[in-house]
């Protein structure tokens, strides 16, 4: 060994000087044993360039797996990986990003070595973290039952007390191959072909008796691995391949501490419970037809009464804020589409052409062109200007079968669409209008937290973007500018806007903390040119109007799936689809049981009765499973006072009240908007 001397440079600005081979371990010792305790991994981040992100998000691709490190890119290394030249240190702890990645990669390796401890003529397969855990294929004659998992769950538990250290070894390519050859693991040495080149050495991380093939790298022990569960079992063929040996794919998770797993799985459970397309079901609000077709939403008249109430208010804000609104066809012959340029660059998004006696015929995806077509129907001045087209549009896309989801991914949606026509002195104006009316919508319906995306063109892409340089740079400057006087937080997003202008997208945050994009508003200066369209100036002389596209709900279908999971199907007064449940203790109450119901509806309300002949508790209870946010209930005491006692939901029962009184207070809670019973 040479005693040669590396500079390691430490993110307080530090410069190390040390004996090449000194390990990222014994510089966290020389700093704090309590630091070095606390380290996962390390990273290395080679001096010449900028320290960019290593691959995060990155899929768990098998190269991302078995490649070589490429050495120009931050990489992360074992704790223990000797240091052989001059670089930038950085050590990882849990608060990094990437460390629960190690964590989980060595999870799988715990799992690996469980299964083999207990069914030894397994063969493995490809083991990598994912986002939210990891997975390991195995390949077994003799298929695992989910009692297995349970097994190999308990085993881990043991591997993870040995607490066997992570070891990285190496040894020659060809050395490798013959002993996996000779072991018949066909699946490593389909790895180990693929991802080396003759005269390699290649890498392999022991923990005990167990050995994989692995770049790596791994927590310093298995007794790292402190929370760990298996979730799935799932078949898949060997490279995809249904002629290949069906291989078992196990999955699980791995936290940091058990607090963090059991948040996590909390947090599951509550998502599953919110799933629109259970409580969809549980209180009768749309239904997905076999016999129609997938991605085709029926709103089943529980559905229909909140999709009108938000239909309604869309439309009255439209009409508020200075919009027109119109309605427009289904379909169009495909020369307009032509024009569009959809047939060129969206043809594969569209239901395939429909063939009539005089023309082929599409399906519209957007609402753009016909809002185009209104626009050039009649000539426009500046006066005119600006021209806002809002509308409820239906559209339809083409979805692969089988990758349809509830609400949020269909092939036929209804998108609050509105397209504006303005002179470029106006643009703006008409964005930071859009925005306000983007997060009224938000607020209206609920929520409270919302972010904010700038997407932007590549100068240096162009043959992906339509447009002047000049046309660029004015919507993205304006685009900018507004959302700084609005002191709007927002992350740039370059490379990322559509081929024919700028974009923000607004994401909303529901109550789980998950992230939605709904509203966006877009530039467009392709489809004014596409179609001519015009406007005589102040100046007499024809000018192009610029376009933005905006939609707020986004679909009006993809919104109430999003409403349905936020609220977990208990909407607020002025949505909820029965506003009221009246339950007539018995037959002889059914009259005043009339009466109440008229004032209620005669007061605007959404009303029910249950006039069965079935217990007090009973209706009570199917009211409450119903979610519907007041139940009145009477007998002869409220009978003759002309009151009601008021059930209200989430705080039960409130006691009794006048009949006008209980109408009063919620009459204000509709009117308010109210989150509030
Ligand atoms: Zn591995
Ligand atoms: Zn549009």
């Amino acid at each position: 060994m040479s005693t040669q001397t590396i500079a390691v440079h430490l993110p307080d600005g530090a410069v190390r000087e040390v004996p090449a081979g000194t390990t990222p371990l014994d510089i966290a010792n020389s700093i704090s044993p309590r630091l070095a305790a606390a380290c996962i991994a390390a990273r290395l981040i080679p001096l010449a360039g900028a320290a960019q992100a290593a691959d995060a998000g990155e899929e768990p691709s098998e190269a991302a797996m078995y490649a070589a490190d490429d050495a120009a890119k931050p990489r992360l290394v074992d704790l223990t990986a000797p240091l052989t030249a001059d670089t930038r240190l950085e050590l990882v702890k849990e608060n990094d990003p990437e460390a629960l990645k190690v964590v989980r990669h060595s999870a799988a390796h715990v799992m690996a070595t469980a299964v083999l401890e207990l069914f030894p003529e397994t063969k493995l397969g490809h083991g990598p973290a994912t986002d939210s855990g990891f997975f390991y294929d195995f390949y077994r004659e003799k298929p695992f039952t989910p009692e297995d998992l349970a097994l190999i769950e308990a085993k881990m538990a043991e591997v993870i007390a040995r607490d066997d250290k992570f070891v990285r070894e190496h040894e020659p390519r060809e050395q490798a191959l013959a002993e996996f050859e000779k072991d018949g693991d066909f699946m490593k040495t389909h790895f180990v072909t693929k991802f080396t080149v003759p005269g390699d050495e290649v890498s392999f991380y022991r923990n005990g008796k167990f050995v994989d093939f692995c770049r790596g790298p791994h927590v310093p022990s298995t007794g790292r691995v402190k929370a760990v569960k298996l979730t799935t079992l799932a078949g898949a063929y060997w490279l995809g391949d249904e002629k290949n040996p069906q291989l078992q794919r196990i999955h699980g998770t791995a936290f940091f501490s058990q607090k963090e797993m059991d948040a996590h799985f909390a947090r599951l459970e509550e998502a599953a419970k919110r799933d629109h397309r259970l409580l969809g079901k549980q209180l009768d609000l749309f239904s997905i037809q076999e016999l129609a077709g997938p991605g085709l939403i029926f709103w089943h008249p529980k559905g229909a009464m909140i999709r009108k109430i938000m239909e309604d208010w869309m439309r009255e804000e439209c009409l508020r804020r200075g919009y027109s609104l119109v309605y427009t066809p289904h379909v169009a012959k495909v020369n307009l589409w032509q024009t569009s340029g959809h047939e060129g660059f969206y043809a594969a998004n569209m239901f395939t052409p429909m063939e009539l006696d005089d023309a082929n015929y599409r399906m519209k995806p957007m609402n753009c062109p016909f809002h185009i077509l209104i626009y050039k129907n009649s000539p426009k001045s500046y006066r005119d200007l600006p021209v806002r087209l809002a509308e409820l549009g239906n559209v339809y896309r083409y979805e692969r079968s089988g990758t349809m989801h509830g609400l949020l991914r269909v092939r036929g949606f209804t998108q609050d669409d509105a397209h504006i026509f303005c002179m470029p002195s106006q643009i703006e104006d008409e964005v930071e209008a859009c925005i306000d009316f983007a997060k009224a919508v938000l607020t209206t319906f609920g929520f409270k937290e919302f972010k904010v995306e700038l997407s932007t063109w590549d100068p240096n892409d162009r043959a992906h973007y339509a447009g002047s340089d000049e046309n660029w740079k004015l919507a993205e400057t304006s685009l900018k500018t507004v959302l700084d006087r609005k002191e709007i937080a927002y992350k740039v997003i370059p490379g990322e806007a559509a081929f024919y202008g700028p974009k923000i997208d607004i994401k909303l945050v529901d109550v789980l903390g998950r992230l939605w994009q709904l509203s966006t508003v877009q530039f467009d200066f392709n489809l004014p040119a596409r179609f001519e369209m015009e406007y005589v100036g102040e100046d007499g002389e024809r000018h192009q109007p610029v376009m933005v596209h905006r939609a707020l709900f986004g679909s009006v279908e993809r919104f109430f799936g999003v409403l349905i999971e936020h609220y977990a199907g208990a909407f607020p007064l002025w949505l909820a689809p029965v506003q009221v449940g009246l339950v007539p203790i018995s037959e002889r109450h059914h009259e005043y049981a009339r009466k109440v119901e008229k004032e209620l509806k005669a007061a605007g309300f959404r009303v029910e009765i249950d006039d069965r002949n079935e217990k007090m508790n009973g209706k009570i209870r199917d009211f409450a499973n119903q979610k519907t946010p007041y139940i009145l209930v009477f007998g002869d005491k409220e009978q003759e006072a002309g009151a009601v006692s008021v059930r209200t939901r989430g705080k039960g029962d409130q006691g009794s009240a006048p009949l006008a009184e209980f109408i009063a207070k919620a009459k204000a809670l509709v009117e308010g908007q109210s989150m509030e019973l």
